[in-house]
This record gives structure tokens, C-alpha cells and sequence, in this order.
């Protein structure tokens, strides 16, 4: 892609809603236009940015053995009138009536809806285990929008459900969502950490939210800086190791600021190895039983001719949410860089270019070329302004790579340069190489 060419609307005048660094920097750069309070247009980079990380989301799940389905955005009220959450969910529900009057609402989460599909197709306990998902838009009626893509109105979940026969099995599902999410936010170039959190009337330890620091997150954290060393490859996937894995996490501090104690904290964790920060919430994982199984009637022949409600578990990861959560995760002295897993191009080519000299451009052309040829996502800065400029913006736009061609450049060696770090001299062979290590 040419820069020239590409929609990417960029912009100094910021609205004085936009308080947060990733807020600014995504109308900046122009991945997002909000169209009304807390609801947002993807523009094309912020778009191909969020896509990325759906991607890696849905092969994490795909990986566990959880099936992709869609299911609709808008819901009949009836399911929710079983469920109870009809009047409970209060004001943060969108309710809608269609033309016949009947009452419709805009899914704020799939539960309901998820129940029923399942309750009118499985009825013995032979076909479980399931573990569906889907991605998909939510809506709520946030009291207080802000942040941007954070904490928005609609916004772009991953929600998936697991249906047990026991809570055995359902512990199972459990752990595997918990590997999953551990494994995805790896692969997003975060640090997230696994939160006990509420489990409500039905007790036990399966809840944990998952959460990555930043000084801008609307949750205080405090938490052993080891958990951050657990090994990841000294599981596998059996059921034993993945149960293992889930305990060694949960036997580090971590909590947020609604069960921390200082006392506690103290004696639990060495001085040096205190975090104590803010962090933002990318995904919730919760084992809730037969909290709707049993209103929506949804029973399984168990063995033996006994019926009983199916045991579930649901699993949300803010897909929308983590464009801005990693911005604020990776954000550092006005440069913005990117994970190569979910940077909106691999690379940039950066040519100083003028009225009267085309040549750099030529060159930049004809390089552009090679790594398009070897499926390396390339942006070429083909706009004919000053260097310094280009280089303000390309920290904003924070593609991890640039190659840079101007005086420096020689012959058959050019400036290529990953963002906070010190410029080499290579050889296009070996910029290939090194992108396609990366
Ligand atoms: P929060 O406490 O932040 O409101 P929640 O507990 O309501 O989150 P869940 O219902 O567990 O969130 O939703 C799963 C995920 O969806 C969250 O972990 C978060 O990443 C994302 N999410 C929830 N609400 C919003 C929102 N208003 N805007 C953007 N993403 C959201
Ligand atoms: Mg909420």
C-alpha cells in the first residue's frame, strides 16, 4: 500500500473527551471516528489492527478445540424474561421494540441466547463436552463512555461457553480457556495477568479476570512479579498438566484493589518483587454452574435416566477494547510501536523524496516490489514532505520496522532501523531475512 493512497485520515485537533494517550493517538492516526457517544467507525488501520488480534484470538480458540459460530446481534426479550435478567440487567440494556411491538434488545452478552440453542438440539450427556464462541458486536449502555475504544457503548467481544455434564468436566473446560487466553495474550505481545475474581452465590475459585498493566487502567492492582515467570512449556495439553498450570498461577499474589489487604500483600511477597499498578481488563473468564440452565430449563439425560441442568462456563475477551489496551501497554516517549503480530503493516519504506529528485523514490519502488513478492505487508511513504516530518508521523502510525532511503543509502545497502532502536546498514537480503525471522 501506498501511503498516499491509503484512507488514513490524520489529524492534530483532538476533541476534549479524548483523555488517554491511546484515545488521542487512534483519532490521531485516524483508526477510529466516533459517530455518536461511544460509538466508534473502524477506519481502515484501526480496522486491519483489530482484525489481527481476532485472528489470533480465534486460533487460540480454534487451538482448544472451541467451534466458531455467530449468533445475532438482536435478541427476543423472551429468553431474558426466563433467565430473570430482563428487569436485572437494568438500563444498560438497549431495548428495542420491532414493528409488531415486540420487545427486542441488543445483545449486550449471549447467555440467553446460547442456552437455548443448546437446549433445543443436546439432550444426552454422550455429546458433551462443548466449547462454542463466537465474535461478535455487543451493545451497552455504558452510564459513563470514555476512553475511547475501552470502555465504549458498542463494542467487539469474543464470547464463548462451555457446556459439562459435571463440574468435573466443566473445571476442564475451564482450564483449557485459561491456557487459551494465557497463550493469546502471549501472542499479542502483553503481559496479562490472571485475577481471582468474584465467583458470586456460587463459590469456588473459577473466575479470574484477566488483566494487563497500565498506569491508565481503571483497576488498582497489586501482584508478585513472578507470575510473569511461569513457563508456559512445562505443560501440555492433558487435562492434569492444564489443571497444574491453572493452580501454579493462582498460588501468586495478585489481586485488585476491592480484596487487597497491605498486610497481606507484605507478607506474601518480597519488597522487590511488589507490583503495585494500574491495569485495564481485557477478559473475563467464569465458571457460573446452573445459573441458566436451570431458569431456562436446559437438562442433559445424565447417565443412569436422571436429568440435570448442563454445568456451564462463559469466557468474553474485549476484542475492540484491546486495540486501546495495547496502545497503552506499549505507548513510551511519543513513540507508539506496535507488536509485529497485530502491526497494521510489517514494514515501512521511508524515502526522502523531493520536486527534483525522484530517484530514492524509484528505489523505494522497486524494494517495495521484492517484499511484496516475499508477502510482506509493506507501506510505502511515497508523500513528498520533509523527512523529520515523516518520522514524527511514522512513530504515531508505530509500524515496528522502517526502512530508511536517503543520503545514507549505498548502493546495495539501506538504513533499516526497528523503532526505538538504532539504525543498521543492510542489504535488502538480509532486511528480508531478518523481517521474515521476526
Ligand atoms: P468492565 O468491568 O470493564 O465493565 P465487564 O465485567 O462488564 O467489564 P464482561 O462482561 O466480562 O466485562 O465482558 C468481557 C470483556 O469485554 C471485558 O473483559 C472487556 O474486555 C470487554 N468489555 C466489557 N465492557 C466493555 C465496554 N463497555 N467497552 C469495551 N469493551 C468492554
Ligand atoms: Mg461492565
Amino acid at each position: 500500500m501506498y501511503l498516499s493512497k491509503l484512507f488514513i485520515p490524520i489529524t492534530k485537533e483532538l476533541s476534549s473527551e479524548a483523555k488517554i494517550k491511546s484515545h488521542q493517538l487512534m483519532l490521531r492516526t485516524g483508526m477510529i471516528k466516533q459517530s455518536s457517544a461511544g460509538i466508534y467507525s473502524w477506519l481502515p488501520l484501526g480496522f486491519k489492527v483489530m482484525k489481527k488480534i481476532e485472528q489470533i484470538v480465534r486460533e487460540e480458540q480454534n487451538l482448544i478445540g472451541a467451534q466458531e459460530m455467530l449468533m445475532p446481534t438482536i435478541q427476543s426479550s423472551e429468553i431474558w424474561k426466563e433467565s430473570g435478567r430482563y428487569e436485572d440487567y437494568g438500563e444498560e440494556m438497549l431495548r428495542i421494540k420491532d414493528r409488531q411491538g415486540r420487545e427486542m434488545l441488543y445483545g449486550p452478552t449471549n447467555e440467553e441466547l446460547i442456552t437455548d440453542i443448546f437446549r433445543s438440539s443436546i439432550k444426552s450427556y454422550k455429546s458433551l463436552p462443548q466449547l462454542l464462541y463466537h465474535i461478535q458486536w455487543k451493545f451497552r449502555d455504558e452510564i459513563r463512555p470514555r476512553f475511547g475504544v475501552m470502555r465504549c457503548r458498542e463494542f467487539y467481544m469474543k464470547d464463548a461457553y462451555s457446556f459439562d455434564l459435571d463440574e468435573e468436566g466443566a473445571k476442564k473446560s475451564y482450564n483449557k480457556m485459561f491456557y487459551s487466553y494465557i497463550r493469546t495474550f502471549n501472542r499479542l505481545g502483553l503481559k496479562a495477568i490472571p485475577m481471582a475474581a468474584d465467583t458470586g452465590p456460587i463459590g469456588g475459585d473459577l473466575s479470574h479476570e484477566f488483566i494487563i498493566l497500565a498506569e491508565t487502567g481503571e483497576s488498582q492492582i497489586y501482584a508478585d512479579k513472578k507470575i510473569f515467570e511461569v513457563d508456559l512449556n512445562k505443560y501440555d495439553s492433558s487435562d492434569g498438566s492444564l489443571e497444574k498450570m491453572r493452580k501454579d498461577f493462582s498460588s501468586f499474589y495478585a489481586v485488585t484493589d476491592d480484596k487487597f489487604k497491605e498486610n497481606d500483600f507484605n507478607e506474601k511477597v518480597k519488597k522487590e518483587s511488589q507490583v503495585k499498578t494500574k491495569g485495564i481488563e481485557v477478559g473475563h473468564i467464569f465458571y457460573f454452574g446452573d445459573k441458566y440452565s436451570t431458569p431456562l430449563n436446559c437438562l442433559i439425560d445424565a447417565q443412569g435416566g436422571k436429568k440435570a441442568p448442563v454445568k456451564m462456563g462463559s469466557y468474553g475477551i474485549g476484542i475492540s477494547r484491546l486495540v486501546g489496551a495495547t496502545i497503552e501497554a506499549n505507548y513510551n516517549n511519543e513513540i507508539m510501536k506496535w507488536p509485529r503480530s497485530i502491526s497494521p503493516f510489517d514494514v515501512v519504506i521511508i524515502p526522502s523524496i523531493s520536486k527534483n529528485n525522484k530517484e530514492n523514490l524509484q528505489k523505494a519502488e522497486k524494494i517495495y516490489k521484492e517484499l511484496k513478492n516475499q508477502n510482506i505487508d509493506v507501506l510505502l511513504d511515497d508523500v513528498d514532505e520533509n523527512m523529520s516530518n515523516k518520522f514524527k508521523k511514522h512513530d504515531l502510525i508505530g509500524i515496528p520496522y522502517q526502512i530508511i532511503i536517503g543520503s545514507k543509502s549505498e548502493e546495495d545497502k539501506f538504513e533499516f532501523k526497528e523503532l526505538n532502536s538504532k539504525s543498521t546498514m543492510l542489504s535488502l537480503e538480509s532486511i528480508k531475512s531478518q523481517l521474515k525471522n521476526k
